[in-house]
């Protein structure tokens, strides 16, 4: 049988297997340029051939923007044309907090089967494999915070439930049964939850899940905010995964954490570089962290995401690293020292407007460039750089970022023309698009629609 035939009869099995605990259909992601999740749904009867012909997505979703107007500066494409999204069966899950849909993540290609370039996940894949040509593999894992409120109106002030003490107890009580619905739907779906517990915000939650494959790691990603938000729905709470709920105050980070393998080792650890990581290891890292300026474009790419990378809320502010030092872009986390697999990096300055494709595949092809130019690290950083002082602070706005990825070789050289040009053009926009708008108001505009 041919492969695409092997593919096909797979995607009837699991239909079946779908509709006989009663799935009715299959929703289809994507995340675009902007960062927002846009789905096609089928009928589970209709698997097989969405796994044969794709599901049809237009092209233009490249250039929407996060409140849904459609840009077309600097990269021109017609209006015209047609993608095909097609599910990885491989994720194939039924949602636990959805009864009778299930949910695969997609790529796009062509209407003649050929992988379209401007595709967010198919990137993800390409530089994963950069990596797995150099013997490297890569666990990452995202973590997702989010604030909880009972609002659905995207005022600047949410109206906040659950507003007892940072990580407090009273906090966890109050929206127990809310919470265990959504540590159940998690496990349910087979996610491996590590933890979960009220955040420092008010209303705020963070869920951690075990490190997977960089495009697993990014499908984690899409699978629990839409987890959370499903059980929120359930519970009549709005969840907020947005940069910032509150002008001047702590905001929604989505940190990134990853470590280097090779053959089996974590090269993270048991090395001779600075806190026992390796001189791979630390090339990686040291190449992540040059790049960090132009990655936040990717990383934390709406105007709001500025509003919260300031110095001394956690969120990683400065470009430098440091052991344990939550206020450094870059958290080196050494581990128990009979526990290999813990050793690993936490970007921090990452929030989940940020499309978790192109930031696991960005940050692969900045840490492989480190790595071929042999980067090491400067001295990590103890304390907070805010007050030891004379650190470079990471970009300050959008603008600044863009500016940065512009001039980045590195990611232009990976991303290829077709999405670097998307990403240019839709930073641009949306930088354009809060020109001189005050904090409260790009707050408002954005609270509500990640
Ligand atoms: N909420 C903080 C942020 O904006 C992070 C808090 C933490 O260290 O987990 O990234
Ligand atoms: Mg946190």
């Amino acid at each position: 049988m041919s492969a695409a035939r092997e593919e096909r009869a797979r995607a009837a099995r699991e239909a079946d297997r779908l509709a006989a605990q009663g799935v009715s259909g299959v929703v289809l992601t994507m995340v675009d340029t902007a960062g927002i999740t846009r789905v096609k749904t089928v009928p589970v009867s209709a698997l097989p051939d969405a796994v044969r012909w794709g599901v049809a997505m237009p092209p233009v979703f490249d250039l929407f923007l996060a409140d849904d107007s459609v840009t077309t500066g600097g990269h021109t494409r017609a209006p015209e044309g047609d993608l095909r999204l097609l599910p990885d069966l491989d994720r194939l899950t039924p949602l636990a907090a959805q009864p009778g849909w299930a949910w695969a993540p997609a790529d796009r290609h062509d209407q003649r089967g050929t992988p379209y370039p401007g595709c967010q996940r198919l990137f993800a894949r390409r530089m994963t494999e950069r990596a797995t040509e150099r013997g490297l593999a890569l666990r990452m894992g995202f973590e997702t915070e989010w604030v909880v409120g009972r609002d659905t109106d995207p005022s600047p002030s949410p109206s906040r439930t659950a507003a007892g003490p940072a990580y407090g107890m009273a906090r966890f009580v109050e929206l127990s049964d809310y919470l265990r619905d959504v540590l159940d739907a998690l496990v349910a779906q087979g996610v491996a939850v590590q933890q979960l517990h009220p955040e420092y915000a008010p209303g705020q939650f963070e869920v951690s899940v075990a490190p997977a494959d960089p495009v697993g790691a990014a499908d984690l990603a899409v699978l629990v905010r839409e987890t959370v938000r499903a059980v929120s729905a359930r519970h009549g709470l709005t969840a907020s995964f947005a940069p910032v709920v509150e002008a001047g105050a702590v905001g929604n980070g989505r940190h990134l954490h990853l470590s280097l393998w090779q053959d089996g080792r974590n090269l993270c650890r048991d090395g001779d570089g600075q806190h026992g990581m390796t001189a791979v290891c630390e090339a990686f890292l040291a190449g992540v962290l040059r790049e960090l300026p132009a990655l936040l474009a990717l990383g934390a790419p709406s105007a709001a995401s500025y509003l919260r990378l300031e110095p001394s809320r956690w969120a990683g502010a400065f470009q430098c690293w440091g052991p344990e030092n939550r206020e450094a872009a870059i958290r080196f986390v050494a581990g128990a020292p009979d526990a290999g697999w813990a050793a690993n990096a936490e970007i921090k300055s990452f929030d989940a407007a940020a499309n978790p494709y192109l930031a696991v595949g960005a940050v692969i092809a900045a840490g492989l460039a480190g790595i071929d130019a042999a980067a090491t690290l400067p001295p990590p950083e103890v304390g907070d750089p805010a007050e030891v002082g004379g650190h470079k602070r990471l970009p300050t706005s959008l603008t600044e970022a863009l500016a940065h990825f512009e001039r980045s070789a590195v990611l232009r050289e990976a991303l290829g023309e077709s999405l670097f040009g998307a990403v240019v053009a839709v930073r641009r926009a949306e930088a354009a698009r809060f020109e001189g708008a005050t904090p409260q108001s790009i707050v408002a505009a954005t609270r509500l629609r990640y």
